[in-house]
């Protein structure tokens, strides 16, 4: 029955093979589909040697080879198991099943076996281990196997690798005939790159009988053409998203005057740097024109982006339009909303803060003030995009530390935006910023959307600060150390990375760590803890003391990781450094060195692992940001990044960065050139170009109404 043919779209409870049990299983790995089982990649492979002789056996390789069964044993007690010495004429090796006592009766001298396995040494011996085996009768000269290259597929405790390889390898055929490229074959000569169904069926199949070069350099091949075309759709979605921002949407365009810009300027204490400066008049640049601005302002800790905010936010305001700043934790927005209202302190500006903390009422009344255009200013955390919050008239929206929002997320705060007569709506101009660098790689990938500008260096009056690396044996030194720093008159940080001592950590914690301070090294000092578990109005009371410098040392879990900001504090010293990543380090360390005077971090860290050795050695060689983020990279690979997901980081299954990033360009480029010819991607022989891209990226990139 023609109808009952296997399909792309045959949902995966009627694939030959699965049936309803293990479909649930399948779908648990997101193949609900059999064009799912095609994009279900191997993750690796392993690499089956052909048949050589036993003196060819080497360890760690995946070898078959033949003999005669020489001796057997079955072992009794300990962990049970069943031994044989498998010779031919070149030598012997060790046969090993555990638990399988039952082979006494298979498996007996003077038999001829073929065996497969992993090549193990103990001790003196080669052995392998629970190895696959055949009896070859009276033919110990039957045919010799072959090499090959075994798949490993992501599987599940419940559903094995090898299953998911025996579902898939039969249907390849079937489905990969009714596969259809969205490039021609001219577009794909012109970079090199295989045809869809070919590069899926080598990394399903690979080949291995030219040699196992050859079948790695195909993978290679086959790896290369998905990873463009995850890299190429996601240029894709972001070069029609912005086409669409141009096209459909109008944001109001402020108007900036000298008068105006003295008016700011006048509000800061400083003087801008050139970079800030340089910012600044991009940004005035993108606001005084009805397309929305989508400008990522980029620079480390300290450098002085918030000042660049404020800058805009009193533009808006000079326009008499609201703007809003959405900060990624309660913490950072209370600090940017009092360090705001310190700057604008007598000015005729109202702000509010709208978090989670708010009671229903008070969250009520705030939105109902910003819906009726009498807040000019409101900070606050992902509250502010949840959907009774309303505007009247919000020009500017930015968003801090924008690494942990997505492409969606920024998504949802444009559509906050009213209608603007037909055909067109009205949207805010976007101003994202982060303090951790994303490395340039994936910057093009999360924020490829997205406007650049930097500013680098920082704030003059800086003195660098001096990192160094530390055991625990050194405890002493630092802290009497750090106590005559004291007695100078400078402030401390002491971070911990627990809030409560745990006998199954044996981690040093905040509480008992204050403890012990005032009772040695500190003793006599004002001190205090600050973590995440004290009520809002305890920190801040805290803080503030520390602020004035009432309190001497702060001994703290990370909470004080984002915005802190006291000059005085010019000695930090982290224990455990070696649990804390590369950019929070680097966030943590930037709470020192914001003044005229010396500072000194010290990481007292015991690493175990070569990564954490790799994270300490290159948070001491830099303080620049943008190095650490493009070393941590290197050193955490992309999918190892902590919540990529968060980070609006698409899951890419073949692209890898930074070491496609000659790929990605390509693919950039390719996406802009084909989006600025067919905006729309209406052309003819752009549909499955078009249908494909919206159904990877429509919803995450908002481009449902293209479709
Ligand atoms: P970021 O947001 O990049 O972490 P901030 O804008 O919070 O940096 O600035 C960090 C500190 O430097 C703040 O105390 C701020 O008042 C100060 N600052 C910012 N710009 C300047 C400047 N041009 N000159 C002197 N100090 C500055
Ligand atoms: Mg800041």
């Amino acid at each position: 029955m023609a109808d009952q043919a296997l399909k792309l779209t045959t949902p995966i409870e009627a694939v030959p093979g699965v049936g309803p049990k293990r479909a649930v299983l399948f779908q648990r790995l997101g193949i609900r589909a059999a064009a799912h089982l095609l994009r279900h990649l191997p993750q690796r492979y392993e690499f089956q040697e052909a048949e050589g002789a036993i003196a060819q056996l080497q360890p760690g390789m995946i070898a078959s080879t033949r003999g005669t069964i020489e001796d057997t044993r079955p072992v009794h007690h300990g962990r049970r198991r069943f031994e044989a010495i498998l010779g031919d004429e070149t030598g012997t090796v060790h046969l090993v099943w555990f638990n399988s006592l039952y082979l006494i009766n298979r498996i007996r001298p003077g038999m001829h076996l073929r065996v497969q396995g992993k090549v193990q040494r103990y001790g003196p011996l080669l052995q392998l281990v629970n190895p696959k085996w055949e009896s070859l009768g009276d033919h110990l000269d039957a045919p010799s196997q072959e090499a090959a290259m075994r798949p490993i597929y992501p599987s599940t405790e419940d559903l094995s690798s090898e299953t998911i390889r025996q579902v898939i390898e039969p249907l390849l055929e079937p489905l990969l005939e009714q596969l259809r490229d969205h490039y021609d074959d001219a577009y794909r000569d012109e970079r090199g790159l295989i045809s869809l169904a070919r590069a899926y069926e080598v990394l399903h199949r690979p080949d291995v009988r030219l040699g196992r070069k050859e079948a790695e350099v195909a993978l290679g091949e086959a790896r290369r053409r998905l990873a463009y075309d995850e890299l190429f759709f996601l240029q894709l979605g972001v070069a029609m998203k912005r086409y669409h921002l141009r096209e459909y949407s109008v944001a109001p365009a402020l108007k900036v005057s000298e008068q105006i810009d003295a008016h700011i300027r006048a509000r800061f204490p400083f003087k801008l740097t050139d970079y800030q400066d340089r910012a600044v008049a991009e940004i005035t640049r993108d606001v005084t024109t009805t397309v929305a601005m989508n400008r990522l302002l980029q620079g480390d800790v300290g450098s002085g982006k918030t000042a660049v905010a404020l800058y805009a936010m009193l533009l808006a305001t000079a326009n008499r339009k609201q703007a809003a700043l959405m900060a990624p934790t309660e913490l950072l927005a209370e600090q940017h909303f009092a360090a705001i209202g310190e700057m604008l302190a007598g000015a005729n500006v109202e702000i509010a803060l709208l978090t989670g903390s708010l009671s229903a009422p008070e969250r009520r009344a705030l939105v109902d003030r910003c819906a009726a255009g009498e807040v000019d200013m409101v900070v606050g955390t992902h509250a502010l995009l949840t959907e009774d919050v309303r505007f009247q008239d919000l020009a500017l929206v930015i968003t801090d530390e924008q690494h942990r929002f997505g492409v969606e997320q920024r998504a949802t705060l444009r559509a906050k935006a009213n209608e603007a007569g037909p055909g067109k709506r009205s949207a805010p101009h976007m101003l994202v910023m982060t303090a951790t660098p994303i490395p340039r790689t994936l910057s093009l990938t999360v924020f490829g959307d997205l406007d650049v500008s930097t500013i680098q260096g920082m704030p003059a009056g800086r003195s660098p600060i001096e990192t160094r690396a530390v055991t625990p044996a050194e405890h002493d030194k630092v802290y009497e150390y750090a106590r005559t720093r004291i007695d100078r008159g400078d402030q401390v940080y002491v971070v911990l990375p627990a809030i409560e001592e745990s006998k199954t950590s044996g981690l040093r914690a905040v509480n008992s760590h204050k403890k012990l301070l005032a009772e040695t090294y500190f003793a006599g000092l004002e001190i205090a803890a600050v973590h995440g578990q004290l009520k809002r109005a305890t920190r801040e009371r805290i803080m503030e003391r520390f602020r004035k410098g009432e309190i001497q040392a702060l001994i703290a879990t990370t909470v004080i990781e984002v915005g802190v900001d006291v000059a005085n504090a010019t000695m930090m010293i982290v224990e455990h450094a070696e649990r804390f990543g590369l950019a929070q380090l680097h966030q943590l360390r930037g709470r020192i060195g914001r003044g005229k005077k010396k500072s000194l971090c010290v990481l007292v860290a015991e690493p175990t692992t070569e990564d954490a050795a790799q994270r300490l050695e290159a948070i001491v060689s830099t303080t620049d940001g943008f190095v650490i983020a493009e070393r941590d990279l290197e050193i955490r690979g992309m999918g190892e990044i902590v919540g990529t997901r968060q980070a609006g980081l698409p899951d890419f299954r073949a692209a890898r960065l930074p070491d496609d990033l000659p790929l990605l360009r390509v693919a950039r480029a390719d996406a802009q050139k084909i989006i600025a010819a067919s905006p729309n991607l209406s052309e003819p022989g752009q549909e499955l170009l078009k249908r494909r891209l919206l159904k990877l990226h429509g919803e995450a990139l908002g481009l449902a109404d293209v479709g």
